[in-house]
């Protein structure tokens, strides 16, 4: 099995064609500068809302430190 891949094809986000992930596609990952527009402008309308959650700032690490088991060390 001969592998001939010069650059490598992603599926374009918006549309779905097969879209060249080169250096020379600036538009990547998608596959025209339409298709990036068409996204840029969902993102800043409506379409796209990103659920922010401001009432839980603290991080949970899941682990108190009473829960932590110590081992005992021997002398
Ligand atoms: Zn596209």
């Amino acid at each position: 099995m001969t592998r001939k891949s010069t650059a490598k094809t992603i599926k374009c986000p918006q549309c779905g064609k097969p879209s060249e992930w080169s250096q020379d596609n600036s538009n990547r990952p998608f596959c025209s500068e339409r298709c990036r527009m068409i996204d840029l402008g969902a993102w800043a309308s409506e379409e796209y809302q990103i659920p922010v959650d401001k009432s839980e700032d603290e991080y949970s690490t899941g682990l108190d430190e009473d829960e932590r088991r110590f081992t005992p060390v021997r002398h």
